[in-house]
């Protein structure tokens, strides 16, 4: 277990992301006894909760989980607070409680201060907690967990990060991508860098190109407010999609530790080719869905959804291809693909490599013979498949593809961390590796920012329409690879 003290500090207590993800997890941690034993977790809203009123919503979403504990609620419950707060009001108040409540359970003074609030709230909250003293580190450390969005343009982002740096150094800042708190995201660079088989071919000459698919089934769900004045490209692409392209893309770090790692993803961020107004036309595919269907059920077009305008220009799907200027992966095409109510949920990146240079097997197979490819898989199925060709059994010389598949969860014998466990066990031990630095989301909204400019001021790049639960719209067809056929 850990054994630092800590107040672990939510604020937006009463919301969404608390009760699905961050109570969970800090549940969980806590029942498998990771978590310090001297612990608080202190909610903190507008809403006027009694600690009582919080611990019951609390157990409420962990009491039918595998991982719930009565034993280890019993220990936890006592150690749950919560503090009305205004997010815009006098922090003065809050420092105290929280001075008290350390007195009382014998902390020493680490606060962890997670932001599960709307981003309007962001820089009120990093106001309020250096105005009264929260963000100093002179009693123990003090960290900020901040979520996407971070900004919704470069100069938004560079805004919110002025404000945040009034108050936080950049060691104390926690920008979250859960992405990269799945095991088989972080398992991209075990594969790359913890074998030698594979880097000797991860290049212009053996790879064809790279094909990054995060596809969702679900809609824009009680979020709509939010997603139609963001889009897929803020929610997707500035963001995760950008995270799995770098890990993919990157050169070896000389260390595997944060900031080596982030230096890294920083360089492919620079290579990455502007995207001129001609190229928004001829590279850039977006869609937004229509009515259709998913598993046999009738689901709305995204225009009637509720919280989304009803003449909403807004995309749900992007297809993206962009090229890395640099000597590894000049000429070789990326593939972006991430769109709302598609036909399955699956994240995958698919390393397409090129064809035998000569066929010796000419005349004599029927067939052409296919490349070979590597498929990390993300979600749900966390895999790796290498596709390769052989014979056909038989007097006749065929061909016939196969994969050799490893199941990340066959075999294993300890517990898999939940990305939102290994996102807050990070925070607690400091350690950034997994987190965004400012320098990377900068340059990624640089990268993005005249993609944007270009399709919201071109009234010719309206989001094609799809039907839901299909693989997007079919002027994405001609360059993307055909995701149908798998
Ligand atoms: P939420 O449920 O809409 O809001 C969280 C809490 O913030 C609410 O319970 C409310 O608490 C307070 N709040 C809501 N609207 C507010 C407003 N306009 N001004 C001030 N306070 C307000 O949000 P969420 O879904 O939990 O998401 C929280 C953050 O995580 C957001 O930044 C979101 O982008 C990010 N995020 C969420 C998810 C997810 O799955 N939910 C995934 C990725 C990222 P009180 O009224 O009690 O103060």
């Amino acid at each position: 277990p850990l054994q630092e003290p800590v107040a672990i500090v939510i604020f937006g207590a009463t919301g969404d992301l608390t009760s699905r993800k961050l109570f969970p997890a800090l549940f969980s941690l806590f029942a498998g006894e990771v978590l310090p034993q001297r612990l608080a977790i202190i909610g903190v809203g507008r809403s006027s909760w009694s600690d009582a009123a919080f611990r019951e919503h609390m157990h409420n979403q962990v009491a039918g989980n595998a991982s719930y504990s009565a034993a280890a609620w019993e220990t936890l419950a006592p150690r749950l607070r919560y503090i009305q707060q205004e997010y815009t009001g006098d922090y003065a108040p809050l420092a105290q409680r929280l001075e008290e409540i350390d007195a009382e359970l014998g902390l020493e003074g680490n606060r962890l201060f997670y932001l599960a609030v709307p981003p309007t709230v962001y820089i009120p909250i990093a106001d309020g907690l250096g105005a009264s003293g929260l963000a100093a580190e002179d009693h123990g450390w003090s960290r900020f967990v901040v979520e996407k969005p971070f900004g919704r343009d470069l100069a938004s982002a560079e805004s919110l990060d002025a404000s945040l740096h009034t108050h936080f150094a950049e060691h104390q800042i926690f920008r979250i991508d859960h992405y990269l708190a799945k095991e088989t995201v972080q398992n991209i660079l075990m594969l790359r860098f913890a074998n030698t088989i594979f880097e000797p071919v991860w290049n212009r000459r053996y790879v064809d190109s790279v094909q990054i698919l995060a596809a969702e089934s679900i809609g824009v769900g009680h979020r709509a407010g939010y997603y139609d004045s963001f889009g897929v490209l803020r929610d997707m692409f500035q963001n995760h999609m950008m995270q799995l392209l770098s890990l993919c893309a990157m050169e070896p770090p000389s260390h595997f530790e944060a900031d080596r790692v982030r230096d890294e993803k920083t360089k492919i961020y620079r290579s990455l080719r502007p995207f001129h107004p001609q190229r928004v036309q001829s590279d850039l595919v977006l869609g937004q869905y229509a009515a259709g269907e998913i598993d046999g059920a009738a689901v709305p077009a995204y225009r009637t959804e509720r919280g989304v305008a009803k003449d909403s220009q807004t995309p749900t799907f992007a297809a993206m291809r962009l090229y890395i200027d640099n000597w590894r992966w000049q000429g070789v095409p990326f593939y972006l693909v991430s769109g709302k109510r598609l036909a399955a949920k699956r994240t995958e990146i698919r390393i397409q490599f090129k064809h035998v240079p000569y066929s010796l097997f000419r005349g004599v197979l029927s067939e052409d013979i296919a490349a070979n490819s590597l498929v990390l898989g993300i979600q749900p199925r966390e895999e790796v498949s290498l596709e390769f060709q052989t014979k056909s059994p038989g007097a006749k010389m065929c061909l016939r593809p196969v994969q050799m598949h490893f199941d990340y969860h066959h075999g294993t014998a300890g517990p898999v961390l939940e990305a939102y466990e290994k996102v807050l066990l990070d925070c607690l031990l400091g350690d950034q590796t997994l987190f965004w630095r400012q320098d990377g989301v900068e340059l990624c909204w640089g990268f993005l920012d005249p993609i944007l400019q270009g399709c919201e001021n071109d009234p010719g790049k309206q989001p094609h329409l799809y039907t839901a639960g299909s693989w997007g719209p079919e002027a994405a067809e001609g360059f993307l690879p055909p995701w149908e056929k798998r």
